[in-house]
């Protein structure tokens, strides 16, 4: 379900649930009316009973003596309905007296009652003696039902306001029947009917009613708030788990993306490393062709075969950078030092439309890096800028000192900590967000004549670094690319020289490399240069000829990997019988044994593929200059000069 229906449902849920309480706390509410109703007519009949049971309690008293004597007067005469036979006495001092019977007194005490404003009970009956004591029309229904077996009748009517109408019943007694033979006892004779005023209990219910209306409606009230508040935290938790599973979702987009990135890697560097194999002999051949060749039209096509395969060259390094697979020289270097050296190629590469403007802070810590190659990444981030340019601009190099954070530094890729920021920033038409996801694929371009390899070789380079790179643009507003290189307590190292004219020797040099092609041609570089070579096609084929050779052998050139006896154990067998011989080996990439994970062994030197005459000619002359002054003046600490592949790696990036 998606988020828009969760929200619907929340609604609808919300809505259901507020119109239930609603209609719970109503009805609660109208059933404690009701019930406050009931209890004020139980409590007004319960008053009614009460009088009547205390006018039944005199009546009875009465009858149980037969009657009381009165003294005759105006209100009370002879009874004409009572056959007594003492009806009338006088007393003995002459006073007139006359029997009240129970039902007179009664009438009597009740009507007394009612002149005084108390009590509106009255006797009555369906056949009454006197006409006074007929029935209203309720009493008359009330009765009734006393004889059809009801002991009481209460009901609620409304006159001009509401009252309580109750009617007890009277029944015959044995002693009634002295004086009225007609009465039967336990019959029914009538009854008493009285009445309570209701509007004085109904003020104290309503007034009861108001409060535990008042506290019905806080209480609605307070639950209308809760499922609000209940739907508006299901709202909350839907758009959190909303904005979770993006994340997730974006995270595992961005894993498969690396995933596949790193295949990719895999398979050029793979590629790369076999066509470097190739590269070398034809890149090699050509240049040994060339120097021994007039000029001609033979030239001509072999400086087209050196050229193709230059930029074939370029083309593997960029694929073993982005790969990962560099054989790098790493070392502890000046960032702001770099760029400053680099200036002058990047002013030619952007050109006078583009100005640009170096910001570089001095006394920054050195990062590890290889100075080449670093300045390859460079150089491509700034071609980048200079082609999102194209009516001119700025482009802005700057350096500085970042400490990443966790968070940071997990979106990049890179472990927290102090970091040597480079930051690329130009002011052209920026980058769409389609193209930003896909900047650092190889061959992802949206230029008519670019590879779509400056990035991914330049990403490949600063990661294969232990860097990462940030990207910040909007469309149409100019692109920062910010290089984050960790930063090392070292000291940076010094710029070796550029190299001169190819160096030459007249020792002897092992060469064990298992490609024929690549074999041959750097056999005949080393003859070409001077040298006395002994070749063999693998490590063990080496170690035969060693054996066998009666003189000195100066220094191996060994490929780094090859079946069966590798270029590092063909050195330390070689070793047993000629200690610190001087090396230079020679490798595809970096994947190998001996990277720049693996410091390369004293006196020796690593030469990335396709290796050219002038980086073999400089690399071999030095270890065995090295391994020269080590043996006349040893000093502790004397390093091969890793400049040789440096200037090898110059040469790729140039
Ligand atoms: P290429 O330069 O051969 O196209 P890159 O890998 O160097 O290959 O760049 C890939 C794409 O990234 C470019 O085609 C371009 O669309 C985009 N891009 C790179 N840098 C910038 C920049 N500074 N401004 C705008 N777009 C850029």
């Amino acid at each position: 379900m998606g988020p828009a229906s969760q929200h619907r449902s929340i609604h609808v849920y919300a809505g259901a649930a507020a119109i239930a309480w609603t209609a719970v706390a109503l009805l609660s509410f109208v059933l404690y009316a009701r019930l406050a109703h009931q209890g004020v007519l139980a409590l007004a009949a319960a008053q009614a009973r009460a009088s009547f049971q205390k006018d039944l309690a005199y009546r009875r008293w009465v009858t149980a003596r037969g009657g009381v004597y009165v003294p005759v007067s105006e209100r009370s005469p002879p009874n004409p309905h009572l056959h007594a036979i003492e009806r009338d006495i006088t007393t003995p001092s002459g006073r007139q007296l006359t029997l009240v019977n129970p039902a007179y007194m009664t009438r009597q005490v009740l009507e007394d009652e009612r002149a005084r404003g108390g009590s509106p009970g009255r006797i009555t009956s369906d056949a009454p003696m006197r006409p006074e004591n007929a029935p209203d029309e309720w009493e008359s229904r009330a009765i009734v039902k006393l004889r059809s077996g009801a002991t009481e009748v209460v009901e609620e009517v409304d006159r001009d306001h509401p009252v309580l109408r109750y009617m007890g019943r009277l029944l015959g007694e044995d002693r009634c029947a002295g004086c009225h033979p007609d009465v039967r006892p336990g019959e029914v004779r009538g009854g008493i009917s009285t009445q309570v005023e209701l509007p004085e209990y109904f003020a104290v219910a309503d007034a009861q009613i108001e409060q535990v209306g008042a506290a019905h409606a806080i209480v609605w009230a307070l639950g209308l708030i809760g499922i609000s508040g209940g739907a508006v935290r299901a709202r909350r938790r839907v758009g959190e788990r909303e904005r979770e599973r993006e994340a997730r979702d974006a995270l595992e987009q961005e894993l498969a993306h690396a995933r596949r990135l790193e295949a990719l890697g895999r398979l050029a560097g793979g590629v790369a490393h076999d066509l470097n194999n190739l590269l070398s002999p034809i890149l090699g051949n050509a240049e040994l062709a060339l120097e021994r060749l007039p000029p001609g039209e033979l030239r001509q096509d072999l400086e087209d075969i050196r050229e193709a395969a230059e930029r074939a060259r370029l083309l593997t390094q960029q694929l073993l950078a982005f790969g990962r697979k560099q054989v790098l020289s790493v070392e502890p270097i000046d960032p702001s030092e770099t760029i400053e050296a680099l200036a002058p190629m990047l002013r030619r590469l952007v050109g006078d439309a583009v100005e640009l403007r170096t910001e570089l802070a001095g006394g920054l810590p050195a990062v590890r890096a290889d100075r080449a190659q670093l300045g390859a990444a460079l150089l491509n981030l700034a071609a980048n800028a200079r082609d999102a340019m194209p009516g001119g601009g700025v482009l802005r190099f700057a350096t500085g000192l970042e400490e990443v954070g966790e968070e940071r530094a997990g979106r990049v890729g890179i472990a927290p900590g102090p970091h040597v920021s480079i930051t690329v920033s130009d002011t052209g038409q920026g980058i769409d967000e389609a193209t930003r996801t896909r900047l650092f694929e190889p061959f992802f371009t949206t230029k008519p004549a670019g590879n779509g390899l400056g990035l991914a070789s330049a990403h490949g380079t600063v990661r294969q670094l232990g860097g990462g790179i940030e990207v910040e643009s909007v469309s149409g507003g100019g692109a920062t690319f910010r290089v984050l290189l960790p930063a090392v307590a070292e000291a940076p190292a010094v710029r070796a020289a550029p190299p001169g004219p190819a160096p030459r020797g007249t020792e002897t040099v092992l060469l064990a490399e298992d490609e024929p092609s690549v074999r041959r041609y750097a056999a005949s570089v080393l003859s070409a240069l001077g040298y006395h070579v002994l070749s063999a096609e693998g490590g063990e084929e080496a170690l035969r000829l060693a054996g066998h050779h009666v003189g000195e052998i100066h220094a191996l050139v060994s490929d780094l990997r090859m079946p069966r006896l590798g270029g590092p154990e063909l050195r330390e067998r070689l070793a047993a019988q000629r200690p610190g011989i001087a090396t230079v080996f020679m490798t595809g990439y970096a994947g190998d044994s001996l990277g720049p994970a693996r410091a390369a062994p004293d006196g020796t030197i690593v030469l990335p593929k396709p290796v050219t005459p002038a980086d073999l000619a400089v690399a071999v002359r030095r270890v065995l200059d090295a391994r020269a002054r080590a043996t006349t003046t040893p000093a502790p600490g004397d390093q091969p000069p890793s400049a040789a592949s440096r200037s090898c790696a110059d040469s790729h990036s140039a």
